[in-house]
């Protein structure tokens, strides 16, 4: 039987030709919310999947900048303004060679049900540019940073839009597009951008609340089904931020990891990843090289797996914290047949539409992004309203919130499941429950 929500996939898949990834989120979510479409006619009255699948706005923009050699360089930078329902526009920014409107837009509406789901005055949006910042010295990334600021500052601003960082953007990068913000605006606006040093206003624990928040919600999953995370064995993807938090508080709870990844294979350290092991994340991620293997070498007793994935290993708990599709049909496969019963994704859209289907379908309890690595963007806005009452926090204050905003995600999410499928679903509940937020806040600000 053909669905309502079918006709909105079409209308998305016309509209953006050649944009796989942003498809494929619009076909994971509104085929969660299929059953709330039905229960509520005014929905489609009111076009609202019509305007949802739709940004608000979207910029296009040439960066212009120097490299060491003298040499002009030219990037292309994005903003898409996606969704301001709930409140001002909240999303990161990438830098990566693989920036171009359809990882854009898939990051900018997944970012509206994030948002939604931590219960926080946020709206969704996603910027960035194919600059590469691998191997690009301190001062080009400072000059690239200063270019594309010149450009994004009119369209942002606490109150209208608030980016923050994404892949290859962290706190150096904030700081000097900050710094920018502050040179062409005359303006101390702290509320401009979050993930900032903690010197310029930045939130204690926000560095580390993405990867923090994900495990507190792989907790509350194992939990849900009578399991505890103390002494599970863990596999992640990835080293960058996401994982190095991931790590440092599965070692904080007493879980084991034994692998992680980079773009170059795999390491095994079958002996845990503990203590200085975590911290060699950092020097992993600051050489610039973006590859893992000198892991294998530093730490004896670790090895090194040449150009495969980490998915093979045998573990109770995988969490994908790299990038997007990093795990497909056949991983899903491998992760089922090593007899796991727990996937939570750390990253956005790690796992492609089949292999989340795969998983579910034999038995794996899926934790979806939008939910599990929703602490990151949580603790940027309450880093807006630390900036908005010119007032620091603390870190203990902002990890008992993180603690209790992840728990909310998973309980309302687990909620939302069992009353529109009468099972436990997270995949499905998380979609749902954001929604529900972002519709009825739509509908009352009437069809715009
Ligand atoms: N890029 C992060 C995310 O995917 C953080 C966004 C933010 O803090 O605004 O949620």
């Amino acid at each position: 039987m053909a669905r309502i929500v079918d006709k909105y996939i079409e209308i998305a898949k016309r509209r953006n030709p050649g944009e796989p990834e942003f498809i494929q989120t619009v076909e994971e979510v509104l085929g969660s919310i299929e059953p709330v479409v039905q229960q509520h006619p005014e929905y489609e009255k009111s076009g609202l999947l019509a305007r949802l699948i739709e940004p608000e706005r979207g910029i296009s923009f040439r960066v212009t900048w120097v490299d060491d050699n003298g040499q002009v360089q030219v990037n292309r930078g994005y903003r898409y303004q996606f969704n301001s329902a709930l409140g001002p526009y909240k999303g990161g920014l990438r830098f990566a060679p693989s920036v171009y409107p359809g990882i854009m837009k898939f990051l900018g509406f997944e970012q509206i049900f994030k948002n939604a789901l931590t219960g926080l005055p946020i709206g969704g949006a996603k910027g960035g540019s194919d600059f590469d910042p691998n191997g690009k010295s301190d001062a080009e990334v400072m000059r690239f940073c200063q270019a594309f600021m010149t450009e994004l500052y009119r369209h942002i601003g606490p109150e209208i839009d608030v980016p923050a960082g994404d892949l290859g953007v962290a706190g150096r990068e904030i700081g000097y597009l900050y710094g920018q913000y502050k040179r062409l605006t005359t303006r101390f606006d702290s509320g401009v951008l979050t993930g900032k040093q903690i010197v310029m206003g930045g939130l204690p624990g926000r560095t580390e609340a993405t990867g923090y928040g994900i495990v507190f919600f792989a907790e509350h999953m194992l939990q849900a089904n009578g399991e505890e995370l103390a002494g599970k064995t863990v596999v992640i993807s990835g080293f960058g931020n996401v994982a190095w938090g991931t790590a440092d508080m599965l070692q904080k709870k007493g879980a084991k990891l034994i692998a992680f990844s980079g773009p170059d294979g795999y390491i095994l350290d079958e002996a845990g990843i503990t203590g200085e092991k975590v911290d060699y994340f950092l020097t992993l991620r600051n050489s610039g090289k973006n590859i893992c293997a000198p892991y294998a070498d530093k730490f004896p007793g670790s090895k090194f797996f040449p150009g495969e994935k980490p998915w093979g290993v045998k573990a109770d708990l995988y969490i994908p914290c790299a990038t997007q599709n990093d795990v497909h049909l056949e991983h899903a496969k491998q992760i089922v047949a090593n007899g796991c019963k727990f996937y939570c994704e750390g990253a956005n859209m790690p796992t492609t539409n089949e292999a989340v289907k795969y998983l579910q379908d034999n038995g794996v309890i899926v934790g979806p992004a939008k939910a599990a690595n929703a602490g990151g963007v949580a603790c940027s806005a309450i880093e807006m309203s630390q900036n908005a009452r010119k007032m620091p926090m603390d870190r203990e204050e902002v990890y008992a919130m993180l603690a209790k905003i992840m728990k909310n995600i998973h309980d309302n999410s687990a909620a939302a499941s069992q009353e529109f499928y009468g099972k436990y679903d997270l995949v499905a509940g998380a979609n749902i429950a954001g929604f529900l937020k972002v519709a009825e806040a739509m509908n009352a600000q009437g069809y715009v």
